[in-house]
Formats: structure tokens, C-alpha cells, sequence
């Protein structure tokens, strides 16, 4: 099946029964449960995108096997080209949620893509690792699965160094090998769109503390949602089952946040793509650029994300009246300075991309790292600034009930403002709040702060690939000094 539609994506959440429980209680179906069922309305909304003959072109692709449209975040970018495309393809489906769907498919679908290219990398583990990287490659691609991931493990206990403590019975892990696979037990967190995806990878961004060459944590592989023993157990719904208007994005875009079990799950041979090997897998990310592929959706669903805020700002204070006040100006070019630099940094890396050693077209990686590492304060600032820009009036937010209530001649009379009636005013600062000061919006500070991992791990990122030398040499010929020489 090459792209999907919206019901497509929603009929294959149906068709594969997978144990997940919110609140207590299992969920029968996540496409009609209360709580999950507007998120997995949303995603299906960016796959009937796919298919709108106004997007077709921008959000597909002919497939190279199949000849038929497959979605763009699949691609293997060989090309400047390549890029772009993929990256007006991402920053619709980004435009679309707002930026507020931070995994939406592409996420994965770049890394993968990026592992399609780079399947020689999976070879060193065992040979047939390559077979099954790109089989599962095109398999995702022709069938446009939709994948959640789980990388990290639990911890008891912290190291000093800040390197993982990896513990038997609490880390994922292999306890035995079968003809048929390998089975794996233990936890992991945290699958952001767990209940509403198709299939689930398991990789690590580095092992950690478990350095001997054949760790039973080190794992890369990707099975069925559905598949037995493994068990999503979700957070609080922050889809408070109200309407648009009064919770304009948790009513929308909850993508929900889950912890992994894994009951003694076999995962067949053919979804293994790396095993016991730590060197292997830590280098991973960096070796096949499958991170600075993650970085440049990261980019794309950064701007959308910056655009909103900044959108939501300036009719903030148009609608106060403070606009023109100089304090205001300085916050609002604050907001401006983020989001233009978001978009150099992103454009900025697509004309620096280079073909790399897989002959695959890497976005440069300090341009999308470096944003990537700016956007875990930048966005929080950005949400202080909206509660800065905003102060009571966030709280000054009838409900819609109330406008049909008693009082609504009172609310409309006393919120109006000079340029807006009260009904528009309290409607954007109910989407202001929705940033700003629900459980909504907490997450995604909180999702941007930690979503690519803590801030230490993403500056010792940037700092592994900077051209730190070119830097020490300007200064070093400055000082007169030749440390190159003999
Ligand atoms: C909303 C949200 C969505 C997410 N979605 C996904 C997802 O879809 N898939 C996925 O795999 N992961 C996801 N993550 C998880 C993310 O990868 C992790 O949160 C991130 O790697 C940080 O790990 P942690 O949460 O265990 O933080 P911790 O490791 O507990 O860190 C917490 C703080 O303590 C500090 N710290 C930790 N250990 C030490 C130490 N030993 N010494 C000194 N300081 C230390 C850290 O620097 C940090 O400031 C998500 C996270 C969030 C918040």
C-alpha cells in the first residue's frame, strides 16, 4: 500500500488489536477512546494531506521499487533538492499541527530513511543486519507505517558521570535467543505517540556505562505495536474532552507519552538490525547522520512551532493595545530574532548539505545542531514571553458555556477591547493559555527542553562536531604562532 489515507492509517490502528492502558483501564480501541481519539484524528488528517491533489506533489514521491507515490519523508536525499523537498513536505504536515505534533511519522521516517542509505553501517554487526535494514526500509516506505520509538532505559540510580546505569531487570534487554529471534524483557521510555502508531523501534542513542563488546542492552530492532508481551501504559490525557474553543490544542493534538514493558517479546531475526554490539550502536546516530536527518525535521517542525507563537503574540497584543508599547517591541523582536534564526539555520543547512560516505545528501550538521541545541531554551523563553505579553489576561477566559450563560451580556460588555469583541478575545487567549499555562502546553516546554535528550548529551553533540580548529588557528596566527611547525 504506497501512501495512505487518513482512514487507511486509522482502519490499521483498528485492525491490530496492542494492550494499552490509560487511567487504569485498558483501552479497547485508541481510535474511538475519548482521550487518544482526537490525536489519532490528527495524524490521520496529515496522511489525507498526502493524497489532496493540492499537496500531492509536495507531500509524495515515486517510489524507486514500486513506481508508486510513497510518502516524501521517506526519501534517501541524494540531492540539495532532495532536501528542500523533503523539507516543504515537513513543514506542511508541521504547519498543520502547529508544530505541536512533534512525532509525527516524519520523525522516524527520516531515521530510517537515513538507515535505508547507510545500510553497509548494519553489515559490521552480522550481514544478513544489512538484509533485514533494508527490508524494513522499503517496507515502511511502501506500506507508510507509522512508528513510535522508545530509546532510553530506566535508571535506579544516577552515575556521577552522567553516563547510563544499566540494570538487569530494569533496562531492556535480550534473555535468550531462539530460531525464531531474540527475547527481550524489560522497560523503556518514553514512546510519544505510542497507542497511535503502527509499529515500534527500539535503538539507543549511546549504551553507556555497559562498555564489553557483547551487552545483552545493546539493541536496535522494530516490531508491530500489537505484537504479545509488549504493554503501553500512558500518562494523563491532556485532551480534557472539552471543545476547540476553550482548549483549542489539547482538544486537537494530544500526541501522548508512554512507558514501554516488554513481557518476554520475541522479536523476529528479520526485524533485528543490531545486537549485543555497544561500540556499533553508539556510533550509530553519528556514523550514518540518521541524527542530523531526525535534526532537520526537528528544524522544520521548530519553525512552524516558532511561527505559531509568534502569530499568537502579535494578535496578543494587537488585541491588548500594546503593541506599539517599547517593551512589548523588545519581546516581540525577541520572538522575531528566534524564529529567523530558526529559518537561516535550517535553510542554512540544506545549502551546506554534502553527499556523505553513504552517498547520501547530509543536511551540514551544525546547522541543524546547533538550533536544535538553542531551541531547548529559546522555546521556554518564547513561552515566557507570551506569559510576560499576556499576564491576567490569561485568566481572564470564560469558557464557552459562559457566552451562552447569564453573564454573557456582562462578558461581552467588560471583555471587549478597543479593536476586539469579547468573544475573539477570550477565544485567543484560551489558545494563549494552551501555550502558555495548561498541562498542554507544560509538555511542550518540557518536550522541548528534553525531546533529543538532556542538554548536556546535545552540547557535547555540537561540541563532537564543530570545527573547533579553524577557530584556535585564527587565533593562534594572530598571536603569531605557528603550533603546526616542528
Ligand atoms: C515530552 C517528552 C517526550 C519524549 N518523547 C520521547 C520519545 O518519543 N522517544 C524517546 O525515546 N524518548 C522520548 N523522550 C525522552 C527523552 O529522550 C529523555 O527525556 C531525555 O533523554 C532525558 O532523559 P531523562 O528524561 O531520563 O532525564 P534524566 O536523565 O533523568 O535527566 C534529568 C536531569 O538530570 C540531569 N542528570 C541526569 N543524570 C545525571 C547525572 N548522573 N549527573 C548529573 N546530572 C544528571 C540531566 O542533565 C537533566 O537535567 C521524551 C521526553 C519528553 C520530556
Amino acid at each position: 500500500m504506497p501512501a495512505r489515507t487518513g482512514q487507511q492509517y486509522l482502519a490499521g490502528l483498528r485492525d491490530q488489536p496492542r494492550e494499552v492502558w490509560l487511567g487504569g483501564e485498558r483501552v479497547r480501541d485508541v481510535t474511538a477512546h475519548p482521550e487518544l481519539q482526537n490525536g489519532a484524528r490528527a495524524i490521520a488528517s496529515l496522511y489525507d494531506m498526502q493524497l489532496d491533489p493540492r499537496y500531492r506533489d509536495e507531500m509524495t514521491y515515486v517510489s524507486p521499487t514500486s513506481g508508486a507515490r510513497v510518502g516524501l519523508s521517506f526519501i534517501i536525499p541524494r540531492t540539495r533538492d532532495d532536501l528542500e523537498k523533503r523539507r516543504v513536505m515537513m513543514l506542511n504536515w508541521a504547519r498543520t499541527t502547529c508544530g505541536m505534533m512533534g512525532r509525527s511519522p516524519d520523525f522516524m521516517n527520516v531515521t530510517y530513511a537515513a538507515w535505508g542509505g547507510a545500510v553497509d553501517y548494519f553489515a559490521q554487526g552480522r550481514p544478513e543486519f544489512a538484509d533485514n535494514m533494508r527490508r524494513y526500509y522499503e517496507y515502511i516506505r511502501e506500506n507508510d507505517v507509522c512508528l513510535t520509538h522508545a530509546l532510553i532505559n530506566l535508571q535506579k540510580s544516577r552515575t556521577v558521570s552522567g553516563v547510563f546505569n544499566l540494570e538487569e531487570g530494569t533496562a531492556l534487554q535480550v534473555v535468550r535467543e531462539t530460531d525464531k529471534g531474540i527475547v527481550v524483557r524489560g522497560a523503556r521510555i518514553l514512546a510519544t505517540l505510542g497507542p497511535l502508531a503502527d509499529e515500534i523501534a527500539i535503538y539507543s542513542p549511546r549504551m553507556g556505562r555497559y562498555a564489553e563488546p557483547h551487552s545483552p542492552f545493546a539493541l536496535s530492532f522494530a516490531i508491530p505495536c500489537g505484537t504479545p508481551g509488549l504493554k503501553f501504559l500512558c500518562r494523563d490525557s491532556f485532551d480534557l474532552g472539552r471543545s476547540h474553543f476553550d482548549h483549542p490544542l489539547g482538544s486537537r493534538f494530544e500526541e501522548m507519552d508512554c512507558i514501554v514493558f516488554f513481557d518476554d517479546v520475541l522479536v523476529p531475526w528479520e526485524r533485528v538490525f543490531l545486537l549485543g554490539d555497544v561500540d556499533l550502536l553508539n556510533r550509530t546516530a553519528a556514523a550514518t547522520h540518521s541524527s542530523a536527518h531526525s535534526a532537520h525535521q526537528g528544524a522544520a517542525k521548530n519553525l512552524a512551532k516558532c511561527e505559531f507563537v509568534l502569530g499568537v503574540a502579535l494578535l496578543m497584543t494587537e488585541t491588548l493595545g500594546n503593541a506599539h508599547l517599547p517593551h512589548v517591541e523588545e519581546r516581540i523582536g525577541e520572538l522575531m530574532l528566534t524564529t529567523q534564526l530558526t529559518k537561516a539555520c535550517m535553510r542554512a543547512a540544506e545549502a551546506d548539505a554534502k553527499i556523505d560516505e553513504w552517498g547520501v545528501m547530509c543536511p551540514d550538521q551544525c546547522m541543524v545542531e546547533s538550533p536544535r541545541n538553542l531551541f531547548m531554551t529559546a522555546y521556554p523563553r518564547m513561552i515566557e514571553i507570551l506569559q510576560l505579553l499576556g499576564s491576567s489576561s490569561f485568566l481572564l477566559t470564560p469558557s464557552e458555556a459562559d457566552f451562552k450563560g447569564p453573564l454573557k451580556a456582562d462578558i461581552e460588555q467588560y471583555l471587549a477591547t478597543d479593536n476586539t469583541k469579547a468573544r475573539d478575545r477570550v477565544g485567543l487567549f484560551r489558545l494563549a493559555w494552551d501555550l502558555a499555562g495548561s498541562a498542554f502546553g507544560s509538555r511542550q516546554v518540557l518536550y522541548e527542553r528534553f525531546f533529543a535528550s538532556d542538554p548536556l548529551t546535545r552540547a557535547r553533540a555540537l561540541a563532537s562536531i564543530y570545527p573547533k580548529k579553524e577557530a584556535m588557528d585564527r587565533v593562534l596566527e594572530f598571536l603569531g604562532r605557528d603550533d603546526n611547525s616542528e
